[in-house]
């Protein structure tokens, strides 16, 4: 099949997926690793096969590292999400490999799993001719078609290029294909390993070493691409870039470039303004209201354009029509492009006042025209990243703050700069914070800044950023935000819905959820009768393999990570029956009189609370 996608240019990155490895190849890599427990032994079964790929053609590497982190492209860009329904694939596998959707069906309602289904049925049926083998490139290549593929006709060209692959799958290959259908591998191949396989296999390549790097070699490669994918969110341009210039290179080569949307910088909760005193001891810092909407990274391009990409790195600009970069850059014929990090916040133009993120909310996300706007948008600018051609991360918060108020000019309701106070006063910094609130922020983000420590550290959760929230300081000082693992079938007034869910952290080191609490409270009815749709479709009938709980936590019903709940927790303690941090204390630590806030979907199920955030505010609390 041919891929429209080949010819085009995104940002400067050539398209051209072509990989003639066959992919039953990489799939019998998956099954292997889905064998195999020991995550050094993973590291190696897939570093040895990228690296042998690479031998073969080096941009073999970039549709297989895509297979192997169950992507389809960089999040940027639009359209490539797959998760594809069970209902569609289950007709197309009855469809394509002659058994009844009956027969189908019922085989998923006792294993769960389509992909094997997909195995057994495609094994026991005869073929008449055998097509031609798929190999990787052409799989990726459709995988992106389907996942693109809109309009009238979208369902049926779908289904069309999914039984054309499953009549050629052979083995395996149809249980693989299936579950990067519906993106979920299942594989216990978390992304980081995957990274680290990638940098050794580079490693190896580019030393032509006969020996392994030695471990140490390759932490240090894999950092070096994780900091040049935090700017160049891109793993393509990244991987070019590493075959170009080599690894230890990399820095001097992807960097900050605008209509790229780098992974934003990160803050630390704290839950007193004595505890910002402390960490702060001996730095200059600053502190700005902390406003409450979406995260909106502003760029100008080249060419005179705008973007406004969200925390996540979509393209948000169609949303904020409202938003001309022409009314605050104060000079076009000077700034020529540009990358702002700000907050676009709900905005009441008579009362010339913000409103809460809930009315941001209710805001159309696509096709929003200005005459039918009636919740206006302010951006609050905080920082600048990049103004013309250089990239400013590495200056000083002060001097990036200078380059912003000299480049842009604040237009009352439209583009603000966040409200500042720079002090180390106590009773001032309770003033600021109480200001804060009464001007509806959720409260303060304290920041160094001078010298290195307050340098912009692009997808970094960092010391150097202190976040103060007024409403949490009685706590643990910050939600959390946790993936909904299981659930509890309701009793009494909740009889037909679920009545509490089991919810976990994640591990980003292993890939896996672990158990942290279960919760039962903040919920309307509304709310419980709209999760029991939402979430019922996504049951299974029994835990992933990558769900780490006891067994006297079990939930009635076990979901696919698809949903993560804001959570508010009284203080964290440690369990025998919780699983989040175990690892490190025995026990685990789980959340007390946890209570629900809201749903966060602005942030994928990886984005969840991580055990080593847990385990951070477990000890913070513990040691006070
Ligand atoms: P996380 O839990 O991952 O830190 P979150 O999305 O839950 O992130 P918060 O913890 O509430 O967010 O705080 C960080 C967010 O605060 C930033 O991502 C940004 O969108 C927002 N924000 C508002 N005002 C500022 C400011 N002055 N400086 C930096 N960030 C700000």
């Amino acid at each position: 099949v041919k891929s429209s996608a080949s010819s085009q240019t995104v940002n400067g990155a050539k398209k051209a997926y072509f990989s003639t490895i066959p992919y039953r190849d990489v799939c019998r890599i998956f099954q292997e690793v889905e064998a195999t427990s020991s995550r050094l032994a993973i590291i190696k079964i897939c570093s040895d096969f990228l690296y042998h790929i690479m031998k073969k053609n080096a941009q073999n590497l970039i549709p297989t590292t895509y297979l192997f982190i169950n992507r389809l492209g960089p999040d940027y860009e639009p359209g490539l999400e797959l998760g594809l329904g069970e209902g569609l694939l289950m007709k197309t596998i009855s469809e394509s490999c002659g058994k009844s959707l009956a027969h189908i069906r019922s085989r998923y309602q006792e294993i769960g799993d389509l992909g094997q289904i997909a195995l057994e049925a495609r094994s026991v049926q005869p073929t008449m001719f055998k097509p031609q083998p798929l190999t990787v490139g052409e799989v990726f290549e459709n995988l992106r078609n389907i996942a693109s593929s809109q309009g009238k006709d979208s369902q049926t060209r779908k289904i069309k290029l999914i039984k054309r692959m499953l009549t050629a799958c052979e083995g395996v290959e149809a249980k693989f294909l299936i579950r990067s259908l519906q993106s979920k591998l299942r594989i216990g191949l978390a992304e980081k390993t995957a990274l680290i396989a990638l940098s050794k296999a580079l490693l190896m390549n580019e030393y032509e070493n006969t020996e392994e790097p030695s471990m140490e070699l390759v932490e240090q490669a894999e950092q070096k691409i994780r900091d040049a994918f935090c700017q160049v969110p891109n793993y393509e341009i990244v991987i070019n870039a590493c075959l170009e210039y080599g690894i230890m290179e990399l820095d001097k080569h992807c960097r900050l470039r605008p209509g790229i949307p780098l992974k934003p910088m990160l803050a630390k909760p704290t839950k007193a303004i004595s505890e910002v005193l402390d960490r702060f001891q001996g730095h200059t810092f600053t502190s700005e209201y902390k406003y409450d909407g979406e995260r909106a990274q502003v760029h100008l391009l080249e060419d005179g354009t705008m973007r406004i990409y969200s925390r996540n790195g979509e393209n948000m600009t169609e949303r904020y029509p409202e938003i001309k970069i022409t009314d605050f850059v104060s000079d076009l014929s000077v700034t020529k492009s540009m990358i702002l990090d700000c907050e676009a916040v709900a905005w009441d133009k008579d009362l010339k006042k913000i409103l809460p993120f809930q009315v941001l909310s209710t805001r159309k996300r696509k096709d929003v025209e200005l005459k039918d706007i009636k919740v206006r948008v302010c951006i609050f600018a905080f920082d600048i990243l990049y103004h013309n051609g250089e990239g400013l991360i590495n200056k000083s918060l002060r001097e990036r703050r200078e380059i912003l108020h000299k480049i842009t000019n604040p237009v009352d309701g439209e583009f603000q700069y966040a409200v500042e106070m720079t002090t180390s006063n106590l009773d001032e910094l309770q003033k600021f914070l109480d200001q804060s609130v009464k001007d509806s922020c959720e409260g303060l983000m304290v920041k160094t800044l001078d010298g290195e420590e307050s340098h912009y550290e692009p997808s970094k959760r960092s010391r150097n950023w202190l976040k103060l929230k007024k409403d949490y300081l009685n706590g643990v000082g910050d939600s959390l935000d946790l993936c909904v693992l299981g659930s509890y079938y309701g009793r009494g007034k909740r009889t037909g819905t679920y009545g509490g869910f089991l919810l976990g952290c994640y591990n980003q080191d292993t890939g896996e959820f672990e158990t942290c609490c279960k919760i039962g409270t903040g919920f309307s009815d509304e709310m419980l009768q709209y999760l029991y749709d939402t979430l019922k479709p996504s049951a299974m009938d029994g835990p992933k393999a990558t769900y780490v709980f006891d067994s006297t936590a079990e939930p009635d019903v076990w979901f696919e990570p698809t949903l993560l709940f804001e959570v508010l927790t009284a203080d964290l303690s440690l369990s025998p029956i919780y699983k989040a941090g175990a690892a490190y204390f025995d026990k685990g630590v789980s959340l007390r009189f946890p209570r629900f806030l809201r749903i966060r979907d602005d942030k994928s199920v990886e984005e969840a609370t991580s055990s080593q955030q847990i385990i951070e505010l477990y000890e913070k609390q513990s040691h006070q």
